[in-house]
């Protein structure tokens, strides 16, 4: 990644500035100690005290890049980059740990209808509620990203079919029952791994469940090895 702006640019070239920095003060106040009487104590602190604010500042740079990598600058979720790793990431474990995970797609029913109608601003304010609604209604464990678009997912960590198809539903719910100023739905496609399925054929499968749903939208459609099922 290319820094582009101020920050950027600062906490990539920070561990240089750092070093150097750390030099001068240690020199400044080496000289000071030896060229001039001033008390030991007062010329040490000071530069103890610019380290420990510089060093500070670094670090919250540094977490504020780590988020801008991570998340969806709109909604605040998880990127799909970052999806994508943490899904690897949970697959992995589950199949070390013989666990359960379930795959949801989410797409927003007509939301190109939506801009055409409120404008791109609406639309935007549209997206941002969603991620609110799905951030609020799952677990600190589970992973809820922006796919794209107006498409979401969520990692629901340790949670088997039936339960993700119940909290699926009341998602669905909750989102057709909510004041958006008008009438908005999602569709939603999910998948489990009970089935060792490998992460590319999770995702086929949420994807195939979520085209499904979205035949006649505003529905829950499910895969399991008897087939898509409508929750
Ligand atoms: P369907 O029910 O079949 O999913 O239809 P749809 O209109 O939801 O889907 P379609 O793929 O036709 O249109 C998606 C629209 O989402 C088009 C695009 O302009 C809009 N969109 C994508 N990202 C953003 C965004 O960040 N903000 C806004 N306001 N609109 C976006
Ligand atoms: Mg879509
Ligand atoms: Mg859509």
């Amino acid at each position: 990644m290319k820094p582009t702006t101020f920050e950027e640019k600062i906490i990539f070239s920070g561990p240089v500035i750092l070093i150097v920095f750390s030099f001068v003060l240690w020199v400044v106040a080496f000289l000071l100690d030896v060229l001039t009487n001033i008390p030991n104590l007062l010329v040490w602190l000071p530069m103890l005290g610019i380290q420990i604010v510089i060093s500070t500042t670094y670090v919250i740079l540094i977490n504020k890049l780590h988020f801008i990598a991570h998340n969806d600058q709109l909604t605040g979720l998880c990127n799909r980059r970052y999806f994508n790793f943490m899904l690897a990431k949970e697959i992995s474990r589950i199949q070390r740990t013989k666990s359960i995970l379930t795959l949801i797609l989410i797409d927003i029913d007509n939301f190109k209808k939506v801009n055409d109608t409120h404008g791109h601003l609406m639309g935007d304010d549209v997206l941002k509620k969603l991620g609110y609604i799905l951030k609020n209604n799952t677990r600190n464990i589970d992973i809820v990203a922006r796919w794209g678009g107006e498409e979401f997912a969520i990692i629901l960590v340790e949670t088997d079919l039936d339960g993700a198809k119940i909290f699926a539903e009341r998602l669905r719910k909750t989102v057709e029952n909510y004041d958006f100023g008008f009438q908005v739905t999602i569709s939603l496609g999910i998948v489990s791994t009970c089935d060792d399925l490998s992460l590319d054929e999770l995702l086929t499968q949420a994807d195939e469940a979520l085209y499904a749903a979205k035949e006649k939208k505003n529905r829950v459609i499910s895969y399991s090895k008897l087939g898509y099922l409508e929750t």
